[in-house]
C-alpha cells in the first residue's frame, strides 16, 4: 500500500479562504500583533510569513521588533499596550525569548481573550478542562488535518512522540479529547520502536531527523510529522524517514506542506474567532 499524502498546503489554502471571506463582511477587521525580540533570521522569516497571512486572510497587521537587549520591564509594557488596544485582537509573543527575560511571566501577561498562540496558563487549563478557551495551533491543526482526511481517533492507538507544553502535551489531550488511547513518548521512552509500532496514529514531534523508520510503524498507520528540522543540505526536512515509510502507511504527512501551513491558517483562525469574541462583526 502506498500511503495517501496529506496535502496541508490544500487544506490551509481552504481555512484561509473562509477566514477571508468573513473579514471580507467585517466592518471591523481582526487585528493581530507579533511581539519579537531580537533579529533572529529564522524569527523574522516567521514573522514575515505572519504578515503575509494577515494580509491574505484580511487581517490588519501590526509588528513590534524589540532588540534583545530589551529589559523585561519594556517588554511587559509592550504586551500591556497591546492588551489594551482595540485594533488588536490576537497577540503572538515569538518564543523562545533570551535568557535575561522571564518567558513565564510574560505568557502570563497576554490576555487570555488575546492569546491566540495558547501559550498562557489559563488557555492551557482550558484544554485540559476541554472548555472554549484558544487551542495551540499546531496540535489543533494535526486534529483538523485528521479530520480533512476521515480519520476519527476514536477507539484507535494513538501515540505521540514529544512532550513539549507547545506540541506534545497538548497533542496527547486533543486526541483522548476525541476519544483516542494514548501514549506519550519522550526521550526516557526505553523502546520507542515497540511504542510505535503499536500505533494506529502516530504523531511525531522530536525534532529529530530520521527518528521514526520504516521499521516502526505498523502496516495501515496515519503518520502525521509535525517536525520542522534542517537537514545537512539545509533542507526543511521532519522526524520521519519519508521513503522507508510511506509504502506503509494509509495516511502520511510530508514536510514541508504537511502540519506547516495548517498551523498557520489555525492561527488566522484562532484571530478571526478572537475578534467575534470582542464583538467586532
Ligand atoms: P522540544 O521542546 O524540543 O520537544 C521535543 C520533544 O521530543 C521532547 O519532549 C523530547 O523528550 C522528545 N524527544 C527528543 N528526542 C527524542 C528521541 N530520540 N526519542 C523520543 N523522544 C524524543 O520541541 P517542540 O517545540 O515540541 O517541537 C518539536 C518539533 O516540532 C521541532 O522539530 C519543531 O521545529 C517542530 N514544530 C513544528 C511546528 C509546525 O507548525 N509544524 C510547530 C512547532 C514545532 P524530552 O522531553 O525527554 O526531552
Amino acid at each position: 500500500m502506498a500511503a495517501i499524502i496529506m496535502d496541508g498546503k490544500t487544506l490551509a489554502a481552504k481555512i484561509k479562504g473562509q477566514v477571508r471571506l468573513r473579514t471580507e463582511g467585517m466592518a471591523r477587521k481582526p487585528g493581530m500583533a507579533v511581539v519579537l525580540v531580537g533579529e533572529d533570521p529564522a524569527a523574522l522569516a516567521y514573522e514575515a510569513g505572519k504578515r503575509k497571512d494577515c494580509q491574505e486572510c484580511g487581517i490588519y497587521y501590526d509588528t513590534f521588533r524589540l532588540p534583545r537587549t530589551v529589559s523585561q520591564e519594556d517588554l511587559l509594557e509592550v504586551i500591556g499596550a497591546l492588551n489594551g488596544r482595540e485594533d488588536i485582537d490576537g497577540i503572538l509573543l515569538l518564543l523562545p525569548l533570551p535568557r535575561h527575560l522571564n518567558e513565564r511571566e510574560a505568557v502570563l501577561a497576554i490576555r487570555p481573550d488575546k492569546d491566540v498562540d495558547c501559550v498562557n496558563p489559563a488557555n492551557l487549563g482550558q484544554l485540559l478542562l476541554g472548555g472554549e478557551g484558544f487551542k495551540p495551533c499546531t496540535p489543533a491543526g494535526v486534529m483538523r488535518l485528521l479530520k480533512e482526511y476521515g480519520v476519527d481517533p476514536a477507539g484507535k492507538h494513538c501515540v505521540v512522540v514529544g512532550r513539549s507544553h507547545v506540541v506534545g502535551k497538548p497533542q496527547a489531550l486533543l486526541l483522548l479529547e476525541e476519544n483516542g488511547t494514548v501514549t506519550v513518548c519522550h526521550s526516557k521512552t526505553p523502546d520507542l520502536g515497540a511504542e510505535c509500532r503499536r500505533a494506529d496514529i502516530l504523531v511525531s514531534a522530536a525534532g529529530r531527523p530520521g527518528l521514526i523508520t520504516g521499521d516502526m510503524v505498523k502496516e495501515g498507520a496515519v503518520v502525521i510529522d509535525v517536525a520542522m528540522n534542517l537537514d545537512a543540505q539545509g533542507g526543511l526536512c521532519g522526524d520521519v524517514a519519508f521513503e522507508a515509510v510511506a509504502p506503509k502507511a494509509s495516511f502520511l504527512t510530508p514536510v514541508p506542506g504537511g502540519v506547516g501551513p495548517v498551523t498557520r491558517a489555525v492561527l488566522m483562525e484562532n484571530t478571526l474567532t478572537a475578534a467575534l469574541r470582542h464583538g467586532k462583526g
